[in-house]
């Protein structure tokens, strides 16, 4: 797209701001704003009025649908379209949607999954409108962002408690703000999502049922070239998908999205989308819709996008960085900044992530555990599964003298009255970057970097406000009403016991060493490092409790969400399983019988002319040896599969899973990936990692 037009299509399919302003009535548009930015709740009059208003302009937009657009527990979004069509009398029709349609909605959508929360013959469950994130058009239709929830009130998606703890942020963090003599309206949470994702050529994706049906190859033997040259990585990109990306700006810029940095990632065929942060709901919702648009882009250009955390082996999986910082009335408070009074704040609110963190490292852990992240996090190309912060040099100094009581002795030029020196000084000189860490503080804002790259990050942001909502009201139920004098010295010093109690949490090393487990377990770092294990701390009592202070989740919530997780984990694996039973004996066995067939064919007739065929008969007997394993290693899958899947109990079937099922998987790979080696080129059923990844 044209600069010029860039600026003149940016948005124009998203009810935001300027159009509502244009097209609501002065008093109406007054209202509306104040439930955006106070949460308050909406009135049916002024619903009926913004509904008007959003159905005259999706119609010139040439939208004849609406939906309400939804997150449920599998964390993909749902939707359901109904036209604006009131058939009348005469034949005509009339385009309507009334308010109480923009603000609630009845999907019937009762084969989501609910933990439990619901049974079937009570399904019924309904949609909320969320004006934080706007309404938009896509594909012709309406979409307006909510939640789902049951009728009895209990949340059935992923947004719904990650607007709570917004809501539980917002309340302690203003709570805090006031000690500092500040009366701000909003505290809210901004999140910049990168997103890493993969794009194949569509041929090689059709030829690929594990592809297909699981969004990884299950099989592959090592390619001749990986990753190893660190050539792709910022690298030029490829003309097609040079194009895909151009398209798939133009078309994000359209529905408002701020997508900024595009570039090559670190594996062959791997690419990144940065967008600019925004608030926690609409960057959830824009990467949401962002993934959908890449899927869709990527077919109109002969690809197909990979979303998947592990597609490949020996080669990097996909993550996606959760950059996360806390806004009040738009003044960043994760900036440190150069005076004093500030910079108190700022270490204030620094303590409280650091506690929160150390306090709910297995929170943190689980809100990232998926079966498809479990390829990720742990091996050396992501962050470890064990949790730790990453301050880099000058801010550690700064900690160690808080804690130690001494005077700060790094290179910072200015010391300052708090015993701390000025932190804007100390952060200019922050340029190291630790790509190895789980969570690390980058400036002016942390980076959670163990999401997955098709995780929802409501789960991530939803532990990280609540963890963080009660570090603050610590602070704040600490200090009372204190007065002025002390409470600087009173400030200093709750900082000084924080830190010290959780200062274990703080790594700045590698990540990726082999000492690191070792050391971290002696700190008594939590290190989880499968899904089944991590699952289960869901529903530990502490963290119930946790969610329940801060009204962000109920016991029978979590308990839905540790039921749905569990079984989404068995469900996926039971799936990669039956995906690798079908292609071995439908594709990888037939071909090695033709191959070996054919070779043992020429043996025989060479045999016939009274040559040996030395080489040929090797072969043969390797082929038939490979055939043997993997008829034998196929058995062990079905077998220890159907016994896993007849486990009920949510935990016991993730762990057979984890500890019976994957082991199979891995000798069936390790057999057939073997074989693929000595198979003939013309003979293998599907293109290999060197077709795929190498792509012109
Ligand atoms: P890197 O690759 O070095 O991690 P990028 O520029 O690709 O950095 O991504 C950084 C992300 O952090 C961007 O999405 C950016 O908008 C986001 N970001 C910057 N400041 C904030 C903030 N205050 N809150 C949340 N996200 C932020
Ligand atoms: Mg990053």
């Amino acid at each position: 797209m044209a600069s010029d037009k860039v600026s003149a299509e940016y948005g124009s399919l998203v009810f935001n701001d300027s159009v509502m302003q244009e097209r609501l009535p002065k008093p109406t548009y007054k209202e509306l704003s104040r439930v955006i930015t106070r949460g308050d709740q909406l009135d049916f009059d002024i619903a009926n009025e913004v509904a008007h208003a959003m159905k005259e302009w999706a119609l010139e937009k040439g939208a004849t649908h609406f939906t309400h657009w939804f997150q449920p527990l599998t964390g993909i979004t749902s939707e359901k379209h109904d036209s604006f069509i009131t058939p009348k009398k005469d034949g005509s029709t009339l385009m309507t949607f009334s308010g109480k349609e923009l603000v609630q909605g009845e999907p019937d959508a009762s084969s989501f999954p609910s933990g439990g929360l619901r049974a079937t013959f009570e399904a019924r469950g309904y949609t909320a409108w969320d004006p934080t994130s706007p309404a938009f058009i896509k594909d012709e239709v309406l979409c307006i962002p909510t939640a789902f929830i049951s009728y009895t009130g209990e949340a059935l998606d992923k947004k719904t408690p990650l607007l709570r703890s917004t809501v539980a942020l917002d309340k302690q963090a203003k709570r805090v703000l006031e000690l500092f003599g500040k009366h701000v309206t909003s505290v809210v949470t901004t999140i910049g999502p990168e997103q890493e994702y993969f794009l194949i050529k569509e041929e090689d994706y059709a030829a690929r049922p594990d592809l297909i049906l699981s969004g990884r190859t299950l099989f592959g033997c090592e390619p001749a070239k990986g990753q190893e040259l660190e050539e792709h990585y910022f690298g030029s990109i490829r003309p097609t998908v040079n194009e895909f990306m151009k398209e798939l700006d133009d078309e994000l810029w359209k529905l408002g999205v701020p997508a900024k940095t595009k570039h090559n990632e670190v594996a062959p065929c791997q690419h990144e989308l940065a967008p600019i942060f925004e608030g926690a709901s609409m960057a959830i919702d824009h990467n949401l819709v962002t993934m959908e648009k890449m899927k869709l882009i990527a077919s109109h250009h002969g690809l197909t996008c990979l979303e998947h955390e592990k597609p490949f082996d020996y080669v990097n999986g996909s993550g996606k960085h959760d950059n996360w910082s806390l806004s009040a009335d738009g003044k960043n408070l994760l900036d440190p900044s150069d005076t004093p009074e500030e910079n108190l704040q700022f270490l204030v609110f620094l303590t409280c992530v650091i506690a929160a963190v150390d306090k709910h490292q297995d929170l943190m852990r689980v809100s990232v555990a998926s079966a498809g992240n479990d390829h990720r996090l742990g091996a050396n190309e992501a962050p470890p599964a064990i949790v730790s912060i990453f301050l880099g040099d000058d801010l550690n100094a700064v900690v160690e003298a808080l804690i130690n009581g001494t005077e700060y002795a790094s290179h910072s030029r200015t010391k300052m009255d708090l015993g701390v020196p000025m932190l804007a000084d100390v952060m200019q000189d922050t340029t190291d970057r630790n790509r190895t860490s789980p969570f690390a503080f980058t400036g002016n804002k942390f980076e959670f970097r163990m999401c997955g790259s098709q995780q929802n990050l409501s789960d991530a942001n939803m532990v990280l406000n609540t963890a963080v909502a009660e570090m603050l009201d610590e602070f704040a139920t600490t200090m009372g009403p204190v007065y002025e004098a002390d409470f600087v010295k009173n400030a200093l010093a709750w900082i000084k016991d924080t830190l010290t109690a959780h200062q274990r949490i703080i790594f700045n090393g590698n990540g990726y060493s082999d000492e690191w487990p070792v050391e971290a377990e002696k700190r008594g770092l939590l290190n989880m490092k499968t899904t089944p294990d991590a699952l289960p701390c869901l529903v530990k009592k502490e963290n119930i409790e946790l969610f329940e202070k801060y009204a962000v989740c109920s016991e029978a919530e979590m308990n839905a969400r540790y039921v749905s997780k569990a079984e989404q984990y068995a469900k996926l694996l039971n799936i990669e399983a039956g995906v690798m039973v079908y292609m071995t004996r439908h594709l990888y066995l037939p071909a090695l019988f033709d191959y070996s067939g054919d070779i043992a064919t020429t043996v025989a007739t060479k045999a016939d002319l009274g040559i040996e065929a030395k080489s040929e008969k090797a072969l043969v007997a390797q082929l038939t040896d490979g055939i043997d394993a993997i008829s034998e290693a196929v058995a062990e899958l079905e077998e220890k599969n159907e016994e896993a899947k007849a486990i009920a109990d949510p935990k016991k079937i993730d762990d057979e899973y984890r500890d019976s099922v994957i082991p199979a998987m891995d000798k069936l790979r390790a057999a057939v990936d073997e074989m693929e080696k000595i198979c003939g080129h013309d003979y293998w059923p599907v293109p290999s990692y060197n077709k795929m990844l190498f792509y012109v």
